[in-house]
């Protein structure tokens, strides 16, 4: 099925056709370091919705994706303590939780700030599966960093007693779990979604698809199985931008872009970035596995693949990071 929208020339302004997929990160939903309550995740989930919504009144088709980690690491922490009393879920199942949870906050808070901004779009939250192979290396390496922070003393008891991979976060000072982050291959829904597309819903509906990743799913005699795994959001949104042949590709975190000599006392935010030079500097290592590694290596591909503007930015700074003022920027 091809989408049947025209590409728009360069020098035309990017104004009603452009088809945008904006990537939350899990910790702009609940920061890593600070968990918080409910209410404090819905109040910020609130202002990041009211900057979706001046996003989408500007006119383009808006798709929402978003990360999982601190939310499904605080599932695995709750199913750990409750053993005793209920059994704990697999991490798939909990992939789906979260899928509930944050499509859930997003679905609130987004379409009453489109009530208020006078956006007429519907929030559609879809359960999303991801397939990926069960000879993926990454069941034999973890590299996913999920759940909080722990003490270094913390780490080596959780190892101890649960068999957990603990590694060290060097950027932020604290150690974390890590789990398998298979490579997503394909989004199950994303035909489902490319019809609605074809069918015009994109300018009534904001599809919130693919949450943390998407449930990882192998094909094994003729099922959908779901594995122990959580997928990096960022690899999945590179995939969900393909399926949906988005033109934008924006990558929300809680930095305001990506950086070289990012460890060091002097990181050198990067702005407006040509493709080539991304590449050298992802392929030198600038990029961390696991963190912002994962969002340039999407980038990469998404540009590869036919997309014209990859961003990188925070959320306050994200209208001007679509308006080349803010973040870094990649274009094709
Ligand atoms: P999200 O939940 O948004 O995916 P991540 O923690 O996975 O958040 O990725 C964002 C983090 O990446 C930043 O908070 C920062 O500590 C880290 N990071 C690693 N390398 C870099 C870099 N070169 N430039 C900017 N941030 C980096
Ligand atoms: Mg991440």
């Amino acid at each position: 099925m091809t989408n049947p929208r025209p590409r728009l020339e360069p020098g035309r302004a990017p104004a009603q056709s452009t088809r945008l997929l904006v990537a939350l990160g899990g910790n702009a939903i609940q920061p890593a370091h600070d968990p918080g309550t409910w209410a404090e995740a819905m109040r910020q989930m609130r202002q990041t919705a009211n900057v979706l919504a001046r996003v989408a009144r500007r006119g383009p088709e808006l798709i929402v994706t978003h990360g999982n980690g601190p939310q499904v690491g605080d599932l695995m922490r709750e199913a750990e303590l409750g053993a005793s009393e209920v059994p704990a879920p697999p991490m798939h199942v909990l992939g789906a939780e979260t899928q509930g949870q944050i499509g859930y906050l997003i679905a609130q808070e987004l379409s009453a700030a489109f009530q208020h901004a006078r956006v007429p779009r519907w929030v559609i939250p879809i359960i999303s599966r991801t397939e990926v192979s069960v000879r993926d290396p990454a069941f034999r390496s973890p590299t996913k960093p999920v759940g909080r922070f722990y003490s270094a003393r913390e780490a080596r008891e959780l190892r101890r007693q649960h068999g957990w991979t603990m590694r060290e976060d060097l950027g932020r000072g604290g150690w974390r779990r890590v789990v398998p982050s298979p490579r997503p291959l394909r989004w199950l829904e994303g035909d489902a979604v490319r019809a609605m597309f074809a069918a015009d819903l994109g300018t009534q509906c904001v599809f919130v698809v693919s949450g943390g990743g998407g449930i990882p799913v192998v094909r094994r005699q003729g099922h959908w199985e779901g594995v122990d795994a959580v997928i990096d959001k960022d690899r999945a949104a590179a995939l969900v931008a393909h399926t949906l042949d988005v033109d934008t590709l924006a990558i929300v975190t809680d930095v305001p872009g990506a950086a070289l000599d990012y460890q060091s006392d002097h990181p050198r935010w990067l702005g407006r970035v040509a493709l080539d030079e991304l590449i050298r500097y992802w392929k030198r290592g600038e990029f961390a596995e696991g963190s912002m590694g994962p969002k340039v290596e999407a980038g990469i591909r998404f540009l590869r693949n036919g997309g014209r503007t990859f961003l990188i930015s925070d959320i306050r700074s994200l209208p001007r990071a679509l308006a080349g003022r803010a973040g870094t920027r990649v274009e094709h």
